[in-house]
């Protein structure tokens, strides 16, 4: 079976792991620091922390930045469920802003008319608004942070997909348009730590608070404490300032990390190739209008995606045919995916009261989606064989 995405792990990496395996320190060592500051070097960001998954590190980036009960979070329906569950996590009340039909990232068009509609209703504003870099390819940042500024709404960027892509002439990461920003270092993401995640910033209050929520809310800094004065005489106190959790990512993990990172243009340049690759063996499929079976991925200008995924969306007329596709192609060994059912339709997000036709863009996005493999690893061979297969499958 070809995945449709997997993680890349050559010697140097073992040998990292097995250094920090060998070291004084498995967890809050010096490996996560260096991986911390290569991750600020290469993205332009001011701070960043590691933590363990992108998950938490998206939680406790809503809890940074203030969001509680009663607060509203929107967030992106075509997205990975913990895009918007880290609203919940927060006691906030989670909405959606609907999708750009080529791209089903959040639509700025969409962001603007519910703002308005919002202040025409007199309905309360979002306090965090959450744009996801889906595929890897970064959103219309500087237009969703200008809306955002006008409302007084913080902006975590998802960026989960999009270690690597650049935005403009800043690298994702950089929080050139946004108060943090969020990557995942899960197998099937750009670079991995097996499990793990961190928060960029450029805002040192914002950081500060990420720090102790990553560790039980607690400081043994003196100049962060309420009562300094106390470490002077007691050195081993410690306060605890905030509610929050075990967030830490592991050394092991780091170093994995650090060697993963130093390899990411080696990963990038396949992904964009590959990418490329599949756009021009499949342009014949998505060409001449109504009877074409296909639309490729949408390009925003000015960006430069990081490429971890390459979906394709069926046109309407196929809709009903793209189970079979996805069969078929699976029978064939091609571990095709579909990203991402609009997690509105989700039962959960159902019995919070949203209903399947909420947001018909992302649902129209979703209705056709299906995911290629795509990875470093993927041999030309390989995607020859994707691309036969599904030209085959697709001619019936
Ligand atoms: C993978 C992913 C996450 C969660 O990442 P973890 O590191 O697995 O917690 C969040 N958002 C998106 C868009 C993702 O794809």
């Amino acid at each position: 079976m070809i995945p449709y995405g997997r993680q890349s792990i050559n010697e140097a990496d073992i040998a990292a792991v097995e250094a920090v395996l060998r070291s004084d320190f498995l967890t809050q060592g010096p490996a996560i620091e260096q991986f911390e500051k290569a991750v600020a070097d290469y993205t332009g960001a001011k701070y960043a922390l590691a933590v363990s998954n992108a998950t938490i590190g998206l939680h406790i980036a809503c809890l940074a930045a203030g969001l509680k009960l009663g607060d509203l979070l929107w967030s992106s329906p075509v997205t990975f469920v913990a895009s918007a569950n880290c609203g919940l996590y927060c006691g906030a009340t989670v909405d959606f802003v609907d999708a750009e039909p080529q791209t089903g990232a959040m639509s700025v068009e969409a962001l603007r008319e519910k703002i308005e509609a919002t202040q025409k209703a007199g309905k309360a504003l979002p306090k965090v608004i959450i744009p996801v870099h889906l595929m890897g390819q970064p959103c219309a940042m500087e237009e969703i942070r200008t809306l955002a500024d006008s409302i007084g709404a913080i902006v975590i960027e998802d960026a989960a997909h999009a270690i690597g892509a650049t935005y403009g002439k800043q690298k994702t990461g950089s929080c050139q348009f946004s108060d943090m920003t969020v990557f995942s270092f899960h197998p099937v993401k750009i670079i991995t730590t097996g499990e793990g995640g961190m928060v960029l910033t450029n805002r040192e209050e914002l950081y500060k608070s990420l720090v102790m929520l990553r560790s039980h809310g607690i400081t043994r800094k003196a100049e962060w404490m309420e009562n300094p004065a106390i470490a002077q005489e007691e050195p081993w106190v410690y306060e605890q300032l905030l509610l929050g959790f075990n967030a830490r990512m592991t050394d092991i993990q780091a170093a994995l990390g650090n060697s993963q990172l130093s390899r990411i243009e080696e990963f990038i340049a396949r992904r964009r190739q590959l990418a490329q690759c599949y756009d021009e063996k499949l342009a014949s499929l998505s060409s001449n209008g109504d009877d074409a079976y296909l639309e490729l991925p949408g390009r925003r200008q000015n960006t430069d995606s990081a490429w971890h995924l390459y979906t394709i969306r069926l046109k309407p007329h196929l809709w009903s045919k793209r189970a079979e596709v996805f069969k078929s192609l699976q029978a064939a060994g091609i571990g095709v995916n579909v990203h991402y059912i609009p997690v509105h339709t989700q039962p959960y997000y159902q019995k919070l009261g949203f209903k399947s036709g909420d947001f018909p863009k992302a649902e129209a996005y979703y209705a056709g989606a299906i995911s290629l493999p795509l990875y470093y690893g993927l041999s030309d061979s390989e995607q020859e064989f994707i691309v036969d297969t599904l030209i085959k499958t697709l001619h019936g």
